[in-house]
């Protein structure tokens, strides 16, 4: 791994400590055309997610008789990186779409809806690291502003180990040199961990100490989750 510096004087590159998330901005109801939208930006990575449906799924061969089924695309933005990244699909947005959707579907009623899809996309229109979670964010976000009957919201954030440091919310660049980095998303309300995913070594010490920071800061996040449904209502008055 190349030697560079992430931490100095018990400060990351940006100022941050350790344990600090970045500006955390959120928006509902973003996409018109949509049922339910969100905008979610932890400093430079912006997700946009959009959810269309629930609606009865066609062609007919692609339903469930028992229950409806949730349908996830993450993508990124050709603009999104430093280097263009080329449109389409490819291995990694494959994984990102199928962790994503594993990360929401314990929420959904998905069982009172046979027959039905709710079709859920998510755009990275900036990519700053953490890109999957931010998604996650603003994915349960725009369920919730779609009207989904939801067991919880969804709450995500990054956590890992830089310059053998514990940290959270990592930027590309602390990802890019992390010793380990971890995507963590949970059911805030229910205390139900839906996404795990770790790169790297960590103690189990150290991994359980992080998986506390995760607890923390994800009640830090449902709280402005909450703060921008309540936002999205108050305009609608
Ligand atoms: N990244 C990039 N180009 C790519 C994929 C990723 O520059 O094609 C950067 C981007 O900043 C991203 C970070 O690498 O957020 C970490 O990517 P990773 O695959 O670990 O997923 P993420 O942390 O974004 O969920």
């Amino acid at each position: 791994m190349e030697n560079v510096e992430l931490i100095k004087d018990g400060k990351r590159l940006d100022s941050r400590l350790p344990e600090q998330l970045r500006d955390v901005q959120m928006k509902v109801g973003v996409v018109s055309r949509a049922d339910g939208s969100a905008e979610v930006r932890f400093g430079n990575t912006v997700a946009l997610a959009s959810v269309h449906g629930p609606r009865v799924l066609y062609p007919r061969f692609l339903q469930e008789a028992e229950t409806g089924i949730l349908r996830a695309r993450y993508s990124m933005a050709p603009f999104s990186v430093s280097d263009r990244k080329s449109p389409g699909p490819d291995r990694r947005s494959v994984e990102l779409s199928k962790v994503i959707r594993l990360a929401i579907e314990p929420t959904i009623f998905l069982e009172d809806f046979p027959k039905v899809t709710i079709d859920l996309f998510v755009e990275i229109i900036q990519a700053d690291g953490s890109t999957r979670v931010t998604g996650i964010n603003a994915a349960s976000l725009a369920l919730a502003s779609a009207g989904v009957p939801m067991r919880d919201l969804v709450t995500a954030c990054s956590i890992g180990k830089i310059d053998n440091t514990l940290i959270v919310d990592l930027t590309g660049n602390e990802d890019n040199n992390s010793e380990a980095d971890v995507a963590f998303a949970m059911l805030p309300n229910k205390k139900k961990i839906t996404l795990l995913q770790m790169d790297g070594v960590l103690t189990k010490e150290e991994l359980m100490k992080l998986l506390q920071l995760a607890k923390e800061s994800c009640e830090k996040i449902y709280e402005l989750q909450k703060n921008a449904l309540r936002e999205n209502y108050k305009t609608g008055e």
